[in-house]
This record gives C-alpha cells, sequence and structure tokens, in this order.
C-alpha cells in the first residue's frame, strides 16, 4: 500500500534526495568510495558544499554581505549560539510556542528577554501580530511557523531593530526577503534534509558586536570565514541538502512551491472547514500555517478520535496524530509532499464521516 507521510518532522524528502543520497552512500562522485569515508577536504565534497552554498542563496535570492552556513547541533544549538553572538544586554522575543519558549530559556542566560507579544493563554492558536518592539534591544527574534501548533506569519515583518528568525518548518516554502534579516536559521530535517545539520543564513556585518569571549565552535565568524568548514562538517546531511536544493530549482523554485503549497494547504483548510466531525484548531485563516495543519475532532465526536486515527493508518495516511500539546491531528505539508497525499487523506475523512456521522 502506498504511504502519505504526514510527519512533522523528520518528515517526507524529496525521492530524488533520497534517492541520490544512498547512491553516493555506495559511490559518491564515481570515486568508488562512499561518502561517509572520504575526506571533507577532498576537491568532490568541497564541489558539493560550494554548490550547496551557492544553491542556497540563489534560490532565496539571498543579497551579498550574507553567508550560508551548515552546522551540527540542530535548531535547539541556535537558541544559545544567537544569544551569544548577538545579545550585549537585551533581546526581544515573540512567544509564538514551544520552539520560540525554548529559544527565550536560552536568551535568559545571557541577560534582560523582553517577550513583546504571546499568545500561550490561548494555546497558541493565533500568530500575535500587534506589538512594540523595545528600541534598545539587540534584536527580535521570531518564529515563522509554529511547526506544533499550526500557526505562521505569511510575510517578512519590519521592524527597527535586527531581525533573527527561526525558519525550521517553512525554510523554502515561500519567496522571503533576506534583506529583512539579521539571521535566519533552522533544523535541516522539516524541509530540506536528514537531521544533523541546522542551517544559518547571517548578515555578516552584524557579527562581532558583544564583548563577552565566543567560544570558538559557537562564533559564527569561525564558520563563516572557513566556508563551513572549519571541522568536519556533516557531509551526509549536507549532501542530502544539496540533491534538495537541485530539485527546489528544478521544481521552478520557492515561488512554484509557494504556489502548490498555499493549493495542497487550501484542499485540506476547506475538508477541515466543511466536514461536520472535524474542526480546525487556528480560526483566524490568516494565522494558518500552509507547512503544518492542525485539527481536532468537532463537538460529539471527541469520541471518535482515536478510531479516526486508526482509520487513516489502515488508508497508508502516516504521522497524522497531533501533538501532545495540541491534541487530535496535525498534517505536515511541506514541499515534498505530492498534492495526492493531501487528496488521500481527505478522501479518508470523507469516507469516515460517511461510516459514522
Ligand atoms: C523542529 C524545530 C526546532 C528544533 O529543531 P532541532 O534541529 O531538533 O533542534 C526548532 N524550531 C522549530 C520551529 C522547529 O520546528
Amino acid at each position: 500500500m502506498k504511504k502519505h507521510n504526514f510527519y512533522a518532522g523528520p518528515s517526507i524528502l524529496p525521492e530524488d534526495t533520497i534517492k541520490n543520497t544512498a547512491d553516493a552512500i555506495i559511490d559518491f562522485a564515481g570515486m568508488g568510495l562512499s561518502l561517509m569515508e572520504i575526506s571533507h577536504r577532498s576537491k568532490e565534497f568541497v564541489a558539493v558544499m560550494d554548490e550547496a552554498q551557492s544553491l542556497f542563496k540563489e534560490l532565496l535570492n539571498i543579497p551579498d554581505g550574507y553567508e550560508v552556513l551548515f552546522l551540527g547541533g540542530g535548531a535547539s544549538l541556535q537558541f544559545a549560539m544567537i544569544p551569544y553572538n548577538f545579545m550585549q544586554t537585551k533581546s526581544a522575543y515573540l512567544n509564538t510556542g514551544a520552539w520560540a519558549n525554548k529559544a527565550i530559556k536560552e536568551a535568559k542566560g545571557f541577560g534582560e528577554v523582553v517577550e513583546v507579544a504571546s499568545s500561550k493563554e490561548a494555546n497558541y492558536n493565533y500568530y500575535p501580530k500587534d506589538f512594540e518592539v523595545p528600541k534598545d534591544a539587540d534584536y527580535l527574534h521570531i518564529t515563522t511557523n509554529n511547526t506544533i501548533y499550526g500557526t505562521e506569519i505569511h510575510h517578512d515583518i519590519d521592524v527597527d531593530i535586527p531581525l533573527i528568525a527561526d525558519m525550521s518548518s517553512d525554510i523554502f516554502s515561500r519567496p522571503i526577503d533576506v534583506s529583512k534579516y539579521t539571521l535566519i536559521y533552522g533544523g535541516a530535517q522539516k524541509n530540506l534534509a536528514p537531521s544533523g545539520i541546522a542551517f544559518v543564513i547571517v548578515k555578516m556585518d552584524a557579527l562581532g558586536k558583544v564583548d563577552r569571549y565566543i567560544p570558538t565552535m559557537l562564533d559564527y565568524r569561525t564558520h563563516a570565514e572557513k566556508g563551513s568548514m572549519f571541522n568536519t562538517p556533516p557531509v551526509v546531511p549536507v549532501y542530502a541538502a544539496l540533491q534538495t536544493l537541485k530539485w527546489l530549482k528544478a521544481q521552478g523554485g520557492v515561488e512554484a512551491m509557494y504556489k502548490r503549497n498555499v493549493d495542497k494547504a487550501a484542499v485540506l483548510y476547506h475538508e477541515i472547514d466543511t466536514n461536520s466531525m472535524f474542526k480546525g484548531t487556528v480560526a483566524n485563516e490568516e494565522d494558518r500555517s500552509l507547512m503544518n495543519i492542525c485539527w481536532v475532532m468537532a463537538e460529539g465526536y471527541e469520541h471518535y478520535e482515536k478510531e479516526f486515527l486508526d482509520f487513516a493508518t489502515s488508508k497508508g495516511m502516516v504521522g497524522v496524530k497531533g501533538h501532545r500539546s495540541v491534541g487530535g491531528f496535525r498534517a505536515s505539508t511541506y514541499n515534498a509532499l505530492p498534492k495526492e497525499s493531501v487528496e488521500a487523506l481527505v478522501s479518508c475523512m470523507q469516507e469516515f464521516k460517511n461510516l459514522k456521522a
């Protein structure tokens, strides 16, 4: 039976990414050796790293003055590296969910943290937009897509201080104006590559403004100056990322992805809104994520939750269970997820209603 992969992360990747990476693990670049057993300083791997960085810049239209890095430690290490490198005394954070909270916790170890707004009182079911940013903060940190709660800001906001964004789960899902950000980062395992790397897009002239000693490996300059090759980078995830970037380009880039993602999400949200057995958890349409779509059983049907999950699983749906802090269901509709998977899920929801309602 065909499986439809709705996992939130690690999550679906393009078939090309998986196949080409598997091939390179056996025989990399015709060297007769595995990607896992060759020097990261070989000309063959250096070419992979260079191409991954340049395609990353091309696809997101990244202006001069920014570097793209691939670093170990996932997005979670970035929660600490950001204040380490950018926070002198005070920073500002928008609290839109569990990941934002983890970022806030790390920043608090470096000084004063101002929470500019929070949707916590509503279990993060909307994206706060009306807030004031303290002018004397070193930066504002936002999470553009909240993977757990299914909320997203769909445009690049304007602020008067440096803007830093966690784009773990929406990178490459829409065109972005990188020039509005000082730093963009994310774990690779939502929309780009297997886990093992975080991507970082950093504006170089914003670095070097804090007084503290920064340990070598935690200093963005270390990695930027060496093209992400200061030490041995996670070569397999970088290779896989390059395959995804090539796939993205062949599909028409982020504009084409955005169109597809809007189209896929509309199909599923329409079913959630019109099928009487279900209801969405994010009421405000403009806050609804295109990447992680959350819903629950409608009133009176709550007792069917487990039965629906089992039914969906029996039809080949994988990873549809909601995060424990929201409950219900979540379908992650990342770039690599084909529309036919969304249609299969929608058919499941309709069939279930016909059986039960
Ligand atoms: C998954 C996720 C993270 C954590 O990523 P790791 O690479 O596991 O540390 C951080 N932020 C967001 C928005 C995420 O979705």
